[in-house]
């Protein structure tokens, strides 16, 4: 299967954070949509690696996934090198997707950063005819190089390059965040530890966050994202002459 777009995260739940009203809006209009998590989150304070698996999961279905996977590579260890951008490559190259979106290059948590500078150099280096991969079941991948990479906003802000309306999918990119219940907009934290994301407060500047971006572009709620690499290709100028 091709997939249109990918959205990477360093841990389960970065996509949900950072793009996944933008994710549920381009499923609803027919786009195949995957994420990529590259670990399952292990080094967390709270929460178990299968119980981040089940919410995972439950996110997929709200925003309409047709495909998630974790790469499984080591929490709080991500480095960029060979040995794990070949995992990344192979996937790049299985569904072959013409945008890629991915965690920020700064970022409050180090791994973000690290995952971004990872897959982007996998996204360049997925285009290499002498690297070589194999899928699954043996074959030699062709070189592939996806046309557009973007990064979505996680806890430091930017200034953004574009925001997506996510008015519509608002409720549903909430609902993908409290998925992930041992994580987020916990009230009662039980016998495990508060962190700076369990508390209430964080998820509350989530939507205001979203509202603030929104605003700045004429939409009730929109998702910041800055846009990486080569200038972006256009044969029109429709897209700005109309708005
Ligand atoms: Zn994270």
């Amino acid at each position: 299967m091709k997939l249109d777009l990918i959205a990477f995260g360093a841990h389960p739940d970065d996509t949900e954070l950072g793009c996944s009203g933008t994710l549920a809006s381009l499923a609803q209009a027919g786009k195949k949509i995957g994420v990529i998590d590259l670990t399952r989150g292990e080094m967390g304070s709270r929460g178990t690696m299968e119980k981040r698996e089940q919410e995972a999961a439950k996110s997929s279905a709200l925003i309409g996934l047709k495909v998630r996977k974790n790469l499984g590579l080591p929490d709080t260890e991500i480095q960029n090198h060979r040995a794990f951008q070949i995992p990344i490559i192979r996937e790049i190259r299985r569904y072959r997707p013409r945008i890629v979106i991915l965690p920020p290059f700064e970022d409050r948590h180090p791994d973000h950063g690290m995952a971004a500078r990872l897959v982007s150099d996998a996204v360049f280096y997925s285009g290499l005819l002498k690297i070589q991969t194999q899928s699954e079941d043996g074959m030699d991948q062709q070189p592939y190089r996806p046309l557009h990479v973007l990064t979505y906003m996680l806890d430091t802000p930017f200034e953004p390059d574009i925001v997506f309306d996510i008015s519509d999918t608002m409720e549903v990119k909430k609902q993908a965040v409290r998925a992930f219940d041992s994580q987020f907009d916990v009230a009662d934290p039980g016998d495990e530890p508060v962190t700076y994301i369990s508390d209430p407060a964080f998820f509350e500047t989530l939507i205001a966050r979203a509202r603030r971006y929104g605003y700045r572009c004429g939409f009730e709620f929109g998702e910041p994202f800055r846009y990486s690499g080569r200038p972006i290709p256009v044969q029109s100028f429709d897209l700005l002459a109309d708005s």
